[in-house]
């Protein structure tokens, strides 16, 4: 047997959905119960229940390399670690991050039995609470600039309401960069109908969740935090107002001419 055969501890990548322990899969919950190990942001480690004999490592938001570093690291010494991610772990978060250290490491680090366990992701879940924006054809664009430049979001932007698709706006405004939904908005005007819906879905499944059904021209960019996904249709999706009750929003099916 070679040495590497015989790596014998497990890394998983875990989503824990969007909010609590209602929107967590029964594979993820058994995964993080037989977990020697969790690490993760603290604020996603807080949703899983406290268990004897299982060690926590709490880190900042940023890091999540070296976050990733240490879970493989642990793994790579036999332990059974779960590293947590909110939502899908392969959207935006920690399941890339975790393969770039592994690309990056030590040859022992390809040997280990290292598992992504899916996520309901944040757009899902706001297109749940009003409907089925994403109907039809859809895309997922980060407006966070730490890893890319802003550019080439605004690049993206362009290309993917000219050619149609809805789109899901993942970190769509920060502290540290109150300014970029705004300069989106702007261009996405100059693109598409005033009329387009636009959703604000705010910390959906949790006691603070509030969802903003609006239309582009009115859409406020400064309603958004760090907890709110924002879903900006195609010129073909559409709000049915109803009597007493909330609006739906939705994309057809079927689209009949390109225009
Ligand atoms: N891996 C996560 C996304 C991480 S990026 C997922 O799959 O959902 C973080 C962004 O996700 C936030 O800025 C926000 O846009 C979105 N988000 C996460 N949880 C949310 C929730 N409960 N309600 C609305 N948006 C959420």
């Amino acid at each position: 047997m070679s040495r590497q055969a015989a790596v014998p501890g497990q890394l998983a990548v875990v989503g824990l959905g969007p909010a609590d322990a209602r929107w967590l899969t029964p594979e993820a919950g058994a995964v993080l119960a037989r977990a020697s190990a969790l690490y993760g942001y603290g604020a996603y480690l807080d949703r899983v229940p406290v268990r004897a004999g299982q060690a926590r490592y709490r880190s900042d938001n940023r890091e999540e390399r070296g976050r990733a570093a240490a879970a493989l690291r642990d793994a790579a010494r036999g332990a059974q670690v779960a590293i947590v991610s909110g939502g899908d772990p392969g959207v935006f978060a920690m399941a890339a991050a975790v393969c770039e250290e592994i690309e990056a490491g030590p040859p022992a680090w390809r040997s280990l039995d290292v598992g992504f366990v899916p996520g309901i992701t944040a757009m899902l879940a706001v297109a749940a609470r009003v409907g089925a924006p994403l109907g039809q054809d859809f895309c997922a664009l980060s407006l966070s600039d730490n890893l890319k430049p802003w550019a080439l979001i605004e690049r993206r932007l362009a290309a993917a309401a000219g050619a149609g698709f809805v789109i899901a706006l993942y970190n769509p405004t920060s502290r540290a960069r109150p300014w970029q939904l705004a300069l989106a908005f702007d261009q996405l005007r100059r693109l598409l109908p005033g009329s387009t819906p636009v959703v604000f879905g705010r910390a959906v499944g949790r006691s603070d969740e509030s969802i903003v059904i609006a239309t582009l021209d009115a859409a406020d960019p400064t309603i958004a935090d760090m907890a709110t996904l924002v879903i900006v249709g195609s010129a073909n999706t559409r709000i049915i107002e109803r009597l007493g009750r909330a609006p739906i929003v939705y994309t057809p099916r079927a689209i009949e001419a390109v225009s």
